[in-house]
């Protein structure tokens, strides 16, 4: 079997969204990249949690072509694809439909930087897509998902940095998340989650709150991110 290291991340990655209450039935998946290889392991399609294995995920190269595994991947293949090759800093992609998050999906509505605990992981709002054209839908829908969140990271005269935003939510659908490893891509979206629900929370209470001020944001994020971070402990 290849890469089982990366099987074993993407299977651990699936399960803590399972443990943290994003998944109802079958509805999420995370995979992973090995970058050397450009070979992709992702959830089948389908398959309950409780029986994933390791071998039971499925790899992929960068065009889908499926390279070990005998089910079948996961029906939003072709995003995450198109995400690890439009942002190759990312080694782990997760698509939920986590409830607060999907209802700011939902709505068309980007989350608001409301405070700290957002700033902390998302540096500034959490952006939302335009809306597919009918066209889009009926041609080559999971692929054009993914052209519609690229389109959005690339939009106006700041581009997006997936790695300082690493989630986005797709209109009318859901959350996808991103981040450096699988485990990391779960981690966000289990954060985005808690993010959501506040922000659904502050949003109701003040309807006027216009958010953390940019010297906050910069505050909380560049403690947690960048070469000046000063969380956590020195790695060695
Ligand atoms: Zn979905």
């Amino acid at each position: 079997m290849r890469l089982e290291a990366l099987r074993s991340a993407v299977l651990e990655a699936n399960l803590e969204l399972v443990r943290r209450g994003l998944i109802l039935y079958t509805f999420g998946n995370a995979s992973g990249i090995d970058r050397e290889s450009g070979f992709v392991a992702i959830k089948p399609s389908g398959v309950p949690y409780e029986k994933l294995q390791p071998r039971d995920l499925v790899l992929t190269d960068l065009d889908g072509t499926v390279v070990e595994g005998a089910l079948r991947p996961s029906s939003d293949l072709a995003t995450h694809l198109l995400l690890y090759r439009a942002f190759p800093a990312i080694g782990g992609v997760v698509h939920t439909h986590s409830e607060y998050a999907t209802a700011w999906a939902q709505a068309g509505r980007e989350i608001p930087a409301y405070g700290t605990t957002h700033a902390d992981y998302f540096y500034g709002p959490v952006p939302v897509t335009e809306e597919l054209t009918a066209d889009e839908v009926g041609g080559d829908y999971v692929l054009n998902t993914g052209q519609a969140i690229v389109r959005r990271f690339a939009q106006g005269n700041a581009p997006l940095d997936p790695l300082a935003v690493p989630a986005v939510l797709v209109a009318g659908h859901a959350p996808f998340c991103w981040g450096v490893t699988p485990a990391d891509a779960a981690h966000n979206a289990v954060v985005l989650e808690a993010v959501a629900r506040m922000a659904y929370y502050t949003s109701t209470l003040n309807a006027a709150c216009t958010g953390v001020a940019q010297h906050l944001l910069d505050r909380h994020y560049f403690r947690k991110h960048g070469a000046g971070k000063t969380y956590g402990q020195e790695k060695n």
